[in-house]
Formats: structure tokens, C-alpha cells, sequence
């Protein structure tokens, strides 16, 4: 499958990368406002990839998208000195309706993959600006807070990531909810597998991987500026679900009809992902409190999507 991707800055090359190394696409084009980055970058990653695949990469123009089943949009400008969160927001919009009105007649059946953030505002967005089907409009949202959950509880109880089933919902940010009521291990819930290895989930560890959860990003900005391997990863894991119609669930923001209570949000819960986009939702169990975080991340992520002109 060829991908496309709308910024070549860290986030958007560092999907390329993992795409590239993954082998995932047959070809990926690279395409940015600034030409000499994209052309940087797409010969830069071209050179990883001899050790690793035989992807095709390259710098284009948006012609260039032609036939692409996904185009990634990592595009979008940075806050400047004193500007609100809403102002930076209503900048990315902009650059949205720009990119957009280049992307769409290109690839009007290409599956679009949100990574800038706000990336549930900008998902939300983007559904608006488009008109496309909502399950067709993928924002990564919360496949890394997820992942970094993941990670977090096995290395506690001492097994793989990949064995832990939890999930974390809502916002990816700072009102993010930790499903920890459905959560697993293996096939047994997550406290009761804690107590038979001894290793209990008390109260202060869940509040310890909570933080490592939520703050993680603050903390990797505040050494190195910004984060983006994780999510250039997590971007690739998405493609990977898609274009081998893997039929996988995974955490991801898409415009939803009504999640606990609020209705038409963009959030992320688990989806089962396929060729088609999002193929189904799946709502987990939550007891009373976890739900009443998830309404009030909702609530408020609509608040912001809607105070967006279009
Ligand atoms: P991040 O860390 O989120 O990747 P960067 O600033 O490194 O942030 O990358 C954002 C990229 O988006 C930059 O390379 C920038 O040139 C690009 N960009 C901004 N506006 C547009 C636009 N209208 N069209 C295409 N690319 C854009």
C-alpha cells in the first residue's frame, strides 16, 4: 500500500521511519510546506531502508498522494509566546482547511490518520471539514497512553506488554481516563493476577502509573523538546492494522455518535480497525467513577471542538 504524509517535520518523519523499517508500505511520500525538509527526510529515511526493507521513498507534491489508501497528517505550527490554547487551535484548523483542500481531490478515498495534536479537536475537525465518514478519519488519540499503560502494569506483575489488555480512554491529554476495572492480564483481571504473583496493585502503585501515564509527555518535552517516536511508532502500528486488514483493537480517536453520554465527540475507546477504518467500537465495563471521568473528558473535548469555527 502506498501512504502518503502531510508534515515531514518529527512527528511525521518519525512515522515514516517506522513505517519504512516495518516494510509496511510498498511506497511513502513525504510532502511538507517547507520542500527542502521533505526532500531531507525522505532521503535520510530512504537510506535505512536497504538494511530493513524495500519501501520506496520519496518527497512529492500533493498530485503525488495519487493512489494512496492512507495519508497521515502530521502537519501543523507550534505555540508561539502568550498564545491560547484556542488560538494555537484555531491556527491548526487553518492549516487543516489548506491541507485538506489539497488532499481530498487527490485521495478522495484515502483513510485519514490525525496525529496533530490537539489530536481529538483536530480529528473532530477534520471530520467536519471533510465530510467523509467518521470511521474513515482516524486520530491516533490515546494508542500511546495506552501502550505506555501497557508497559507500566507488566513491567510490574514482570510480564510482556503485550500480554496486559487495558486501555486508557477519553482525551489524549490531560483528562485521559486509565480503564483500570477492565483491565487484564492474560484472562484474568488485572488485581486478582497481582495478588497471585504478589505484587499488588495498591492504591499508591496505581497512583505511580497513573502519573507515569499522564505526565509522560510533559516529562520527554521538558528533557528533549518534544515526543515523537513513540507515536511515529504507534502511527505505523495503525497503518499496520489497515492495510493488512488486521482487524485489530486498538485505541484511536474517531468521531462517535454518543460515548458516555455526550453525543458526536471525538475520542478515543477501543476500535476494532480494518481496511475500512473503523470497523466496530468497543465500550468497556466501567464502574461509576471511571465513567464520570470519561463523561467529564468528553464534555470537555467538545466544548473545544465546538468552539472552533468552521
Ligand atoms: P511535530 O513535532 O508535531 O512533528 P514539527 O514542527 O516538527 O512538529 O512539524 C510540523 C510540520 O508541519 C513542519 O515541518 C511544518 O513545515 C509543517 N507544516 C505546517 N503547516 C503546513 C502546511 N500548511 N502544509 C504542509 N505542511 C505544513
Amino acid at each position: 500500500m502506498k501512504i502518503g504524509i502531510v508534515g515531514a517535520g518529527m512527528v511525521g518523519s518519525s512515522a515514516g521511519y517506522a513505517l519504512a523499517l516495518m516494510g509496511l508500505a510498498s511506497e511513502i511520500v513525504l510532502i511538507d510546506r517547507d520542500e527542502a525538509l521533505a526532500v531531507a527526510q525522505a532521503e535520510d529515511i530512504a537510506h535505512a531502508v536497504p538494511f530493513m526493507s524495500s519501501t520506496i521513498v520519496n518527497a512529492g507534491q500533493y498530485r503525488d498522494l495519487a493512489g494512496a489508501g492512507v495519508v497521515i497528517l502530521a502537519a501543523g505550527v507550534s505555540q508561539k509566546p502568550g498564545e491560547t490554547r484556542l488560538e494555537l487551535l484555531e491556527r491548526n484548523a487553518a492549516v487543516f482547511r489548506a491541507v485538506l483542500a489539497e488532499v481530498l481531490p487527490v485521495v478522495p478515498g484515502a483513510i485519514l490518520l490525525i496525529a496533530s495534536n490537539p489530536v481529538d479537536v483536530m480529528t473532530q475537525i477534520t471530520t467536519r471539514l471533510s465530510g467523509m465518514d467518521p470511521r474513515r478519519v482516524i486520530g491516533s488519540g490515546t494508542i500511546l497512553d495506552t501502550a505506555r499503560f501497557r508497559s507500566l502494569v507488566g513491567r510490574h506483575l514482570g510480564i510482556s506488554p503485550q500480554s496486559v489488555h487495558a486501555y486508557v480512554l477519553g482525551e489524549h491529554g490531560d483528562s485521559e481516563v486509565l480503564a483500570w476495572t477492565s483491565a487484564r492480564a492474560g484472562s484474568v483481571p488485572l488485581s486478582s493476577f497481582a495478588a497471585q504473583v504478589g505484587s499488588p496493585l495498591t492504591a499508591e502503585v496505581r497512583a505511580q502509573i497513573d502519573d507515569g501515564v499522564r505526565n509522560a509527555a510533559y516529562r520527554i518535552i521538558k528533557g528533549k523538546g518534544s515526543t515523537y517516536y513513540g507515536i511515529g511508532a504507534g502511527l505505523a502500528r495503525i497503518v499496520k492494522a489497515i492495510a493488512r486488514d488486521q482487524r485489530d483493537v486498538l485505541s484511536v480517536s474517531i468521531t462517535t455518535p454518543e460515548v458516555a453520554g455526550v453525543r458526536d465527540v471525538a475520542l478515543s475507546i477501543p476500535r476494532v480497525i480494518g481496511a475500512d477504518g473503523v470497523l466496530a467500537d468497543l465500550f468497556p465495563d466501567l464502574d461509576d467513577e471511571e465513567y464520570s471521568a470519561l463523561n467529564r473528558s468528553a464534555s470537555l473535548l467538545k466544548e473545544r471542538a465546538d468552539a472552533i469555527p468552521l
